[in-house]
């Protein structure tokens, strides 16, 4: 389930202290740590996952409810600013070393306020 020297297995068992944003039975939402834009989410499934290749089919639960967690904030978010439109967001999973991924453990990247094409980003 949780991996020793993983740091995100650590944060979801609470035993490294992060922003946490929200939280369901199968995921963790925490502020990233250096944020890249206005609102930088990392959504974290329950569960030592180390990249979308790595999940079986068995733990499709995880990626549907880290999926309804990012809609659920997008929602809460809307609402919060009073938009009339639903929240432009993205949602970036980095899967591999040369893809980026610095923290194997699945997560995505929640980012809103900024037009990542436009703008330019690094993670
Ligand atoms: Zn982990």
């Amino acid at each position: 389930m949780f991996e020793s020297d993983c740091i995100f297995c650590k944060i979801i068992q609470k035993k490294v202290s992060a922003k946490i944003i929200k939280e369901s039975e199968y995921s963790l939402v925490i502020e990233d740590m250096s944020p890249k834009a206005p609102i930088h989410y990392l959504i974290l499934p329950k569960k030592h996952i180390i990249n979308i290749n790595y999940l079986s089919d068995k733990d499709s639960k995880y990626a549907a409810d880290m999926i309804k967690i990012a809609r659920n904030i997008a929602q809460e978010i809307k609402e919060e600013k009073g938009l009339k439109e639903p929240l432009s967001f993205n949602l970036i999973s980095n899967n591999g070393i040369q893809a980026s991924q610095s923290v194997f453990h699945m997560h995505f990247h929640f980012i809103a306020g900024k037009n990542i094409y436009i703008d330019g980003f690094q993670l």
